[in-house]
């Protein structure tokens, strides 16, 4: 909505970064609710398109980071614990989750990305449920294709659950009273903002 195209008083590669944000390692302090859509979050260059609003919820201690390759069938269902007990936390956490509130933005190619993959996660759980409980109930398809039919339904709901863990997108590292932790931005991103600086001495610990 807002003419957000030229960032002036930056270099032009690069969009301006938010005041007050802070850098630890690969992780940033941002306040409840700061719009940090100027700047793709992946690249740094100046955001395209709206400002995605993320909520972000602390199912995440339950969750491994995410591996690239693949796990052997005993993290699969680790993974499928992981997601149901996230699905119970979406409820039970809903209250403080509303406040948690970051708003992220993304360049052309990066928001592609992201909508790729978390449209592609949704649409392989959306088809894959499906596929097996059929496979596990159906009563009267050919013989083979019952069980055909449960793992190609189990590797399409397996590749919804890690397709959105693979979209540039910002994860809760952590919540203080003054702000969140947040882990997920690029290194370009990251590189916008100055390191944490260090609590004054107070004497006694
Ligand atoms: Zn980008």
């Amino acid at each position: 909505m807002s003419a957000s195209g030229s960032v002036h008083g930056s270099s032009p590669s690069l969009a301006a970064p938010v005041p007050g944000v802070y850098r630890r390692d690969r992780q940033l302090l941002v306040q409840r609710g700061a719009d940090l859509s100027r700047a793709c979050l992946v690249c740094a260059r100046p955001a395209s398109g709206g400002p995605i609003v993320r909520r972000l919820s602390v199912a995440r201690w339950l969750t491994r980071k995410p591996v690239g390759g693949g796990g052997g069938s005993i993290m699969f269902w680790w993974d499928l614990i992981a997601f149901i007990f996230s699905m119970v936390w979406f409820v039970v956490d809903y209250p403080t989750r509303r406040k948690r509130i970051v708003k992220i933005g993304f360049c052309d190619s990066h928001r592609g990305k992201y909508v790729g993959f978390r449209w592609g996660g949704l649409v392989a759980k959306v088809l894959g449920l499906p596929l097996v409980i059929v496979g596990l109930f159906a009563q009267h398809l050919p013989p083979g294709l019952e069980p055909a039919l449960f793992v190609v339904g189990m590797l399409l709901f397996m590749t919804g659950i890690f397709l959105p863990w693979a979209a540039p997108r910002v994860r809760l590292a952590s919540e203080t009273k003054d702000g969140m932790w947040v882990e997920g931005a690029g290194t370009p991103f990251l590189e916008l903002y100055p390191p944490m600086p260090t609590p004054p001495q107070t004497g006694h610990k």
